[in-house]
């Protein structure tokens, strides 16, 4: 195949990840766009096997590629571990799969521009080496982040920020070092400060993302999603290869501009949501129930108090999620519609653990759009509200972020249920939220707490409310 043909091919693989991107930008194309993104990253895969890249002084050379054993079999690894775990995680465990995904991302390119350096040897030109350090840095700096993150989304470590102390100054020290060590590389070409700076870049990531508490994960995620593809592109650049420059660029820029959207949902800087921790006040530890009475009820309870209200607001979390119990809880908004009651779902932009994750769990439940309300919407309506129901939400509706500075949240806008006449909590323990925080919400006295998986809550409510 001519290197034109090659390039032509690449620059339609190009395309592909433009409309994937478009049509990932609203619910409806997603689908489409997915499935134009996977057929960009197989040709983009498969051309690669039908060129034959002409020497540096143009010589052409001859297919088969080299080591197409080694290529073949790591594909068939890749696709017997990568195909099983993107069918079998739950939607709820997405971010955690993204996570993972990327960071292998990111330390593959990091190989890859290591591997290429060191057959380069000399003959890179400074050029070259710059893009290589880039890469290594930014990929081995994704990936252990992206471990990191995968961990802490998964609760296989605390979901709390972890900080110790003078933690900045040795985090500040790290980069100082990859940053030195980055110079060294680029003046005295050797093997060994490579590897150094891989070693150094590895545990900045790490040293980076403990600090960042559990709600703020997954805008970390999209931030070294972001890296990634960064590291892509320059890789791209080591490898004189168009099509990861163009691929890695998207990412890198989609990834950065969802990144600033996340953060903005929460209502704070990047900055704040990367160091907030270091200048927080110290927190107790709340991972256990705090011994207080709250107020419990039965599904009676709670399907006497629905059906005398005038207006509802139903607040969904990833409790809803985890649950499935989106059909049930439209079921429920549906009862209450035919008794003629108001009925409102209020949604907070990062409710759940991706950004439009409950738009995404009631529109599969064909909830009617205009049931839908955004947070800035139903906010001044909870004063007229009587019940506000909470299914499987807690930290978008913590007052903790509006009253204690200082708080994982705080600073996040929150649905303020507590304005509502009466708030019903269904979750299945005192357990707190995502960010590890209590909710004082859940000790007042005009809130019952009906315990239990919410599907199963919600199957009971509906059949006591049709008794009435
Ligand atoms: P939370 O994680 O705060 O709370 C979820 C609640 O659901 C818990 O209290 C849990 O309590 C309950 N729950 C879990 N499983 C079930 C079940 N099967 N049945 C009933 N209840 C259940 O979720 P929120 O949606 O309120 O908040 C989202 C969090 O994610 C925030 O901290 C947000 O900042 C963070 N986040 C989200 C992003 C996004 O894009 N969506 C982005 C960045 C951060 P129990 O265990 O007692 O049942």
């Amino acid at each position: 195949m001519s290197t034109f043909v090659y390039d032509l091919i690449g620059l339609s693989a190009g395309i592909c990840f433009v409309l994937a991107l478009k049509g990932l930008s609203s619910p409806k194309s997603a689908r489409r766009g997915n499935l134009i993104g996977a057929l960009g990253a197989t040709i983009a895969t498969v051309v690669i096997f039908f060129y034959a890249k002409p020497e540096s002084d143009g010589t052409p050379t001859s297919l088969p590629i080299d080591n197409l054993g080694w290529i073949l079999g790591a594909m068939a690894v890749g696709t017997l571990i990568g195909v099983p775990a993107a069918k079998k995680v739950q939607m709820t465990q997405m971010p955690q799969l993204v996570a993972l995904f990327n960071g292998v991302g990111g330390g593959a390119a990091a190989l890859v521009a290591i591997v290429e350096y060191l057959s380069l040897g000399t003959d890179a030109t400074t050029a070259v080496v710059i893009a290589t350090v880039f890469t290594v840095v930014v990929g081995c700096v994704s990936f252990s982040g992206s471990i990191v993150t995968f961990m802490k989304l998964q609760e296989l470590m605390t979901t709390r920020p972890v900080v110790f102390p003078g933690g900045r100054f040795v985090i500040a020290g790290t980069l100082v070092a990859v940053l030195a060590v980055s110079g060294w590389v680029v003046v005295a070409l050797g093997t060994t400060p490579l590897l150094i700076l891989a070693a150094l870049s590895l545990l900045f990531g790490i040293l980076f993302v403990l600090p960042v508490g559990g709600a703020d994960v997954p805008i970390v995620i999209s931030l070294l999603n972001a890296f990634t593809g960064l590291t892509v592109a320059a890789s791209g650049y080591v490898l004189d290869s168009t099509m990861l420059i163009i691929a890695g660029t998207l990412v890198g820029a989609s990834g950065t501009i969802l990144t600033r959207m996340m953060a903005e949902a929460m209502g704070r800087s990047l900055f704040g949501t990367l160091f907030g921790a270091f200048t927080a006040k110290p927190q107790e530890a709340s991972g256990a129930a705090e011994e207080r009475p709250v107020r419990s009820g039965s599904p009676d309870d709670v399907a006497i108090l629905l059906n005398y209200a005038r207006r509802v607001v139903i607040v969904p979390g990833f409790g809803l999620a985890v649950a499935q119990a989106q059909h049930t809880v439209r079921e429920l908004a549906d009862l209450l519609i035919a008794k003629g009651i108001d009925v409102a779902y209020g949604i907070h932009p990062v409710a759940g653990r991706m950004p439009g994750h409950m738009n995404v769990l009631l529109a599969e439940a064909n909830v009617p759009y205009e049931q839908l309300a955004e947070m800035d919407e139903v906010n001044p309506t909870f004063g007229q509200t009587d019940v506000a129901i909470v299914i499987g939400a807690n930290d978008v509706v913590n007052p903790a972020a509006e009253t204690t500075p200082g708080c994982p949240i705080y600073g996040m806008p929150i649905l303020q249920v507590s304005n509502a006449a009466n708030v019903i909590f269904l979750k299945r323990s005192m357990r707190p939220g995502f960010a590890g925080i209590e909710n004082e919400l859940l000790y007042d006295p005009k809130t019952m707490l009906l315990f239990g998986d919410a599907k199963a809550s919600l199957t009971k409510v509906v059949s006591a409310l049709k008794g009435l």
